[in-house]
């Protein structure tokens, strides 16, 4: 029996990883769960897959967990997400919480040496030289979840990392990509959360409405694969069939393809470097019948270029870039600002900032921390 941890279970990638253990894992179990807020939905999880431990956010809703499985142990805190991270008898820990906040277990899995199935891209954009670094120092494995970085994982298993001439990351360009640019000031939190092709949990959704999401994967790329920006490219593909391709040096290009669905990337993470029962719907071409491939719009997308030149700045640049999208993002959806300042307060808080080399990990939480900050200070001016 592999035993997992599922770091953020009640969300979108958690929901879809908990229905591969309902399906195709069998010789799985659940070793622990997470959740911040949701008690309700973490009691009816440990109530059904009986793990060993159950973390939520705060002391007070330990008891409503507890419900769930008298035999669960229930933590809280950041402490209860440390301790489920490094657990001695885990075999793989998927990080899939959202936010920044998922670089404190990530690093604790990290210096236990697990095997990491890797969802949470805020966390390797913020601190990915750091990561890697300890990670190899520990033995850790970093697996990629997020489609676009496992369609390149798999498109480069038996090749050479000096063979890529480059990688080419889809964006299926987002439930924005149709409206023109005079009227993105109009979109409503409601308007931005309808993706055309992906179901997500609400703040990737408005990413990849702004195209932060792909400036965010394409920093995570670099981190993950360890290329220069120069030699990673985007582009628009709105069928979301093709999540991603790897050009190499004699002029081939290999693609990965399936229907979207979030199981076959997360499942491919957990059985690596096996291959799971599929659980994604058969391919019929005659049904697509058509793959479309557009340029990326800088201009009506500035959080995409945002996000580039923060990667490539580097040093404390990406956290505060990471940092600032994700205040905007809140306050985009508490309805406090409208949609197209989001990238306004980014680069405001991109442009306050004098980045600093090799930072160490408190500069960089405390660069997250100054950005957040800057945020909240130019909207309430
Ligand atoms: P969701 O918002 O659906 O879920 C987030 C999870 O994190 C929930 O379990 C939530 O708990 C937990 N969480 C949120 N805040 C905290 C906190 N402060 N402390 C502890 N736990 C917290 O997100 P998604 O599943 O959509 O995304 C998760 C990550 O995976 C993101 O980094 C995203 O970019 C990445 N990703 C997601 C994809 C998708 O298809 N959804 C695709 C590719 C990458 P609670 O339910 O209690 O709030
Ligand atoms: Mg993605």
């Amino acid at each position: 029996m592999k035993k997992v941890v599922i770091i953020g279970s009640t969300g979108s990638i958690g929901i879809s990883a908990l229905k591969l253990f309902d399906t195709v894992l069998g010789g799985y179990s659940v070793l622990a769960i997470s959740a911040n807020s949701n008690a309700d939905e973490l009691a009816a999880q440990a109530k059904k897959y009986r793990p060993k431990y159950a973390v939520i956010g705060t002391a007070e809703k330990a008891g409503v967990v507890q419900k769930g499985c008298a035999k669960t142990r229930v933590l809280t805190g950041a402490d209860g997400l440390i301790k489920i991270a490094s657990l001695k008898e885990a075999d793989i820990v998927l990080i899939a919480v959202v936010g920044a906040i998922g670089l404190v277990p990530l690093l604790a899995a990290v210096r236990a040496g697990k095997t990491i199935a890797m969802a949470n891209k805020e966390s390797l954009v913020m601190a990915g030289d750091i990561i890697f670094k300890e990670a190899e120092k520990y033995g850790a494995r970093i697996l990629p979840v997020d489609s676009e970085h496992s369609a390149v994982f798999q498109c480069l298993q038996g090749e050479s990392i000096s063979c890529v001439k480059r990688l080419i990351i889809t964006a299926s360009g987002g439930p924005l990509k149709n409206v023109g640019p005079k009227q993105l000031k109009n979109i409503t939190p409601e308007m931005a959360l309808k993706h055309p092709t992906w179901k997500m949990g609400k703040k990737i959704t408005i990413d990849s409405a702004t195209l932060m999401n792909k400036g965010l994967e394409v920093i995570e790329a670099h981190h993950l694969f360890g290329l220069p920006y120069e030699k990673i490219d985007v582009v628009i593909h709105p069928q979301s069939i093709i999540h991603s391709m790897v050009e190499f040096i004699d002029g081939s290009i290999k693609a990965q393809m399936s229907h979207p669905d979030m199981r076959l990337p997360i499942l491919y993470a957990l059985t690596y470097p096996e291959r799971g029962q599929g659980a994604v719907k058969p391919m019929d071409f005659m049904e697509v019948s058509r793959l479309d491939f557009l340029k990326v719009d800088f201009r009506k997308f500035p959080c995409f270029g945002l996000a580039l030149s923060a990667g490539k700045t580097g040093g404390t640049m990406p956290a505060v870039m990471n940092a600032a999208n994700e205040a905007a993002v809140n306050n985009f959806l508490d309805k406090k600002i409208s949609f197209d300042m989001i990238p306004r307060y980014v680069a405001g808080a991109m442009a306050s900032h004098v980045p600093e080399k090799n930072p160490g990990l408190d500069r960089i939480l405390r660069a997250d921390l100054e950005a957040r900050a800057k945020v909240e200070e130019m909207i309430n001016d």
